[in-house]
């Protein structure tokens, strides 16, 4: 427990590792070993603004298990990090690449700071002491930690630690790998951006095809008209919004700190996210109904309500008010253990975040492959398979006698795009994952999804950690 006496992050993810481990027969001392945070770095360093006063930053790095190498795991800028948030990030990060079957352990870092006070100078400022910092104590590179954006940071960050780690290893080929998220330019890959918001897309596109599994929920198959309540619309909730719009589901309300938005007849998600830009939230939006108080979203009635912002929003205090019949997180963390107990006994489904945002990790993942082998997916076969297919369409032709229209001769000897393969691989990562912890879940009649998720992953780490063996 944390001092407050909450429960932190941390704890809620052992909470769960405690309850999968029962449906395994693992050594205590391995479950203590799989638990711990293995290196946990937490810095300070000094700021100096334009007008020459100075501030004091508070910095975290926290690599919760070695199992596999480099670790891997966002960087969050918010007022509310703490070690404990990060130690259960990164503790999350772990459990998830494992039940994804991506190769990494996990990390998360932090940064105790409202960028919206900061000028871009001195984010960037930030930034690149930050990353020098974590240089300094071997904490980052393509083989020991490679971080990501996470609430807070995106794209542009990603770039100033890019180019800051650079300046430290001129003479390192796979130097760009040390982070993913970056700008296209510095070897980012397309897809990366929307890449958590797109698998939760699949991830929810998966779960409503369960006929079974649906019935039981008394709701129908597939995305279609069902309705939708989103929580945050950063990056995560607005691609995932954006997504699930496109599959024919209707927005009917999102959640921003500063207010939200309800309009049964549907909001059109591109237009309300330019809205949102240019007027920094909903206030003043002539469609729908604003709501001051964006949290009560959260219980109003719709079929599933998708947490993309910050952990802790549904809890023991607002669980049995809860009207979803899905809870799909987006977000890290937003259901705490003891409002999950609640939703189960009410029927509520909650895919959990573990399995739901594992997207940006995937593609993270392809953008690493990207930079160490330094050459674009696709780059060598593209245009070979296209002449390929350009062949055997000739084939087909002359043998059939029947002659293909251009838009079909186009539309087969295309060959993959490096977007094409990346959302292809990112497709399949979430297809094959979710019917694997759903498949475990009624097999061992485990109880909800988090914790076959959490079981399947720590069979995976507990094999990793027995065939490795103990040094020395
Ligand atoms: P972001 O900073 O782009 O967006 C977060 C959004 O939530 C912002 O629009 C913010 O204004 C809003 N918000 C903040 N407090 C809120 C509140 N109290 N009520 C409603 N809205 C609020 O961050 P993001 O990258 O979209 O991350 C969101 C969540 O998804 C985090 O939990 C993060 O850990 C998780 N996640 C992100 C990624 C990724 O690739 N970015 C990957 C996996 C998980």
């Amino acid at each position: 427990m944390s001092e407050n006496n909450d429960y932190s992050l941390f704890d809620e993810v052992n909470h769960f590792v405690d309850k999968a481990t029962k449906h395994l027969d693992l050594d205590k001392a391995l479950v203590q070993q799989i638990k711990e945070c293995n290196s946990i770095y937490e810095f300070n360093f000094p700021l100096r603004n334009d007008d020459g006063s100075k501030e004091v930053i508070k910095g975290f790095r926290v690599q919760h298990s070695h199992h596999k190498v480099p670790v891997k795991g966002g960087i969050r800028y918010s007022e509310e990090v703490n070690v404990e948030e990060i130690k259960g990030l990164a503790a999350l990060m772990t459990y998830k690449c494992a039940l994804v079957e991506i190769p990494y352990g996990g990390g998360k870092g932090g940064v105790k700071i409202n960028p919206r006070n900061y000028t871009e100078t001195q984010l960037e400022k930030i930034t690149r002491r930050y990353t020098s910092e974590l240089i300094k104590k071997n904490f980052i590179g393509p083989a020991i930690d490679v971080p990501a954006p996470d609430y807070g940071t995106g794209a542009r960050e990603m770039g100033w630690i890019t180019d800051t780690y650079m300046a430290f290893h001129p003479d390192s080929i796979t130097a760009k790998g040390c982070v993913t998220g970056k700008p296209l330019s510095l070897h980012g890959i397309p897809g990366r951006t929307e890449a958590t918001g797109r698998g939760v897309f699949f991830g929810l596109r998966e779960a409503v095809s369960v006929e079974e599994d649906m019935e039981k929920l008394g709701l129908k198959t597939g995305l279609k008209d069902k309705k939708i309540i989103i929580q945050g619309m950063g990056n995560v909730g607005y691609h995932t919004a954006m997504y699930l719009e496109q599959a024919g589901a209707k927005i009917i309300g999102i959640a921003e700190y500063n207010g939200g938005l309800y309009d049964e007849d549907g909001i059109d998600v591109q237009e309300i996210h330019r809205y949102k830009i240019e007027n920094d939230g909903f206030k003043g939006y002539k469609k729908g109904k604003f709501i001051e108080e964006s949290t009560d979203l959260l219980t109003y009635e719709c079929d599933i309500l998708v947490p993309a912002a910050l952990e802790n929003q549904i809890t023991s205090d607002n669980a049995k008010d809860v009207k979803a019949k899905i809870i799909a997180e987006a977000a890290n963390g937003p259901v705490s253990w003891e409002a999950e107990e609640i939703l189960t006994e009410n029927n509520v489904m909650v895919i959990p975040d573990l399995y739901l945002n594992a997207g940006g990790v995937t593609v993270s993942y392809f953008e690493w492959l990207k930079n160490l082998s330094r050459v674009s997916f696709g780059k060598l076969q593209k245009r070979y398979e296209k002449q390929k297919f350009s062949d055997l369409v000739d084939i087909m032709e002359e043998s059939s006698g029947y002659k293909f229209s251009e838009k079909q001769r186009e539309t087969i000897i295309k060959g993959a795009s490096e977007r094409d393969l990346v959302d292809s691989g990112l497709e399949e990562t979430m297809v094959n994952a979710y019917h694997n912890m759903n498949e475990l879940r009624k097999k061992k009649n485990i109880k909800n999804l988090r914790i076959a998720g959490f079981v399947l992953a720590l069979e995976r780490i507990s094999i990793s950690y027995m065939d490795l063996g103990i040094f020395p």
